[in-house]
């Protein structure tokens, strides 16, 4: 076995060079708090980008997933297991939905809901209505499917050929979907609620009513990717809730295992049935540890109470960045819901978010990017007030040395 001391440097011997992951290494985590190898404390603002939504070391979680690995950890989809049967029906009696499928990443979840809108319109309507639409700088996982419809073309380059009949509008303008969008053709349209990677630029409730209109109007499928806002990260259990625009299909990931990786799709019974038997699959999609670790945090975060605490936690932390900004007139905007924040860098700090994230890990404080112009926050959605305030405070000192 293998215990020898491991530092940062291995990295760069031993990995596929597809991350820069900064310097210091994190070995133990608890609530909003992380500490590195050599014992530094840091608060957590990352959260594991979108995915720790309890925090480190939740005992609720550590309860569960214990509890689970002593009975029984995987069993193969030629059987179907407890913890699955009873977290698809959590999330039914929770959302719109009246079917799930189980995977265990975002980009997986989404490759299962554009198969799904392909094949349901392939069946209903024939080979011709197959144009998925999706926005120019959404974001919805790396597998070739999932980047091709992603609007990042940066994640494609050197990837191609891409899959065909995939289509870009312009987020939160209708009138470039209706440039696009035909009956014969479109089978669906794809979007975030609030796109993340993209700068957590937030949707305009008119633009997703427009879409579902649309839809309605072209026979094609609403998919909602709510990979990141999903899972109470907006105060509400799923973002579709707090617009009022009901989608088709929706994706869920990231917080749903808060850390233990686990993603679904979920649809209506209608739809569901272009998925037969044999269609689709996933060998570890519905692992049984993975679903009794989804159902501790669902159970947890969808209590009515933890919603509430976010947006109370969502107001203090936007007044105190939003502050923070004004004192060095460094963020043009706040904008976001509930706890995924992005603050706009103003115009003399374009391009160099990265440079606040570095400054506010030399002051104890992660916090992450979407793109060059924003940095983003991704806390915990049960982070204590005191770990907020002392957050806050040790990235004004990261701001004031990097402004001084
Ligand atoms: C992170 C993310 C994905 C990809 O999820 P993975 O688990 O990395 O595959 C897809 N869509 C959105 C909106 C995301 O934020």
């Amino acid at each position: 076995m293998n215990r020898e001391p491991v530092s940062r440097e291995l990295f760069d011997e031993v990995m596929v060079p597809n991350y820069a992951p900064g310097a210091i290494i994190p070995v133990r985590g608890e609530g909003s708090r992380i500490w590195d190898q050599e014992g530094r404390e840091f608060v957590d603002l990352q959260g594991g980008i979108a995915v720790n939504c309890l925090g480190h070391s939740h005992p609720g979680l550590i309860g569960a997933l214990q509890e689970q690995s002593e009975k029984i950890w995987h069993i193969s989809n030629v059987m179907t297991n407890e913890p699955a049967l009873r977290l698809a029906k959590t999330l039914c009696d929770l959302t719109f939905a009246e079917r799930v499928f189980f995977a265990n990443s975002g980009g997986e979840a989404n490759e299962a809901a554009f198969k799904l809108a392909r094949r349901y319109c392939w069946e209903h309507f024939g080979p011709e209505k197959n144009e998925i639409i999706s926005f120019r700088n959404s974001f919805h996982g790396r597998t070739l499917f999932t980047v091709s419809v992603g609007g990042q073309p940066k994640y494609l380059e050197g990837f191609e050929p891409a899959p065909g009949g995939i289509h870009h509008a312009d987020f939160n303008d209708l009138e470039s979907v209706k440039k696009l969008v035909s009956r014969d053709k479109t089978c669906a349209i794809v979007v975030e609620p609030i796109q993340g990677e993209g700068g957590v630029m937030p949707a305009d409730p008119e633009f997703l009513q427009g879409l579902r209109d649309l839809c309605d109007e072209n026979d094609a499928l609403l998919v909602f990717d709510e990979v990141q806002t999903g899972v109470g990260r907006t105060g509400h259990l799923y973002a579709y809730q707090m617009y009022g625009v009901v989608p088709d299909i929706l994706s869920s990931a990231k917080g749903l295992g808060g850390g233990f990786p686990v993603a679904a799709m979920l649809t209506r019974e209608k739809v569901a049935a272009s998925l037969g038997v044999g269609t689709h699959g996933s060998t570890y999609g519905g692992n049984a540890l993975a679903c009794a670790v989804a159902q501790k945090v669902i159970d947890t975060v969808s209590q009515p109470d933890i919603l509430k605490g976010v947006r109370a936690r969502s107001e203090r932390l936007r007044k105190g960045m939003m502050d923070i900004g004004e004192r060095h007139d460094v963020f043009s905007e706040i904008r976001g819901e509930g706890l995924l924040l992005g603050c706009v860098l103003s115009d003399q700090w374009k391009g160099r978010a990265k440079d606040f994230l570095s400054a506010g890990l030399e002051e104890g404080v992660m916090v992450l990017v979407a793109g060059a112009d924003v940095v983003r926050l991704a806390p915990s959605l049960i982070i204590p007030e005191a770990d907020i305030d002392d957050a806050l405070s040790r990235f004004e000192a990261a701001v004031k040395k990097l402004t001084a």
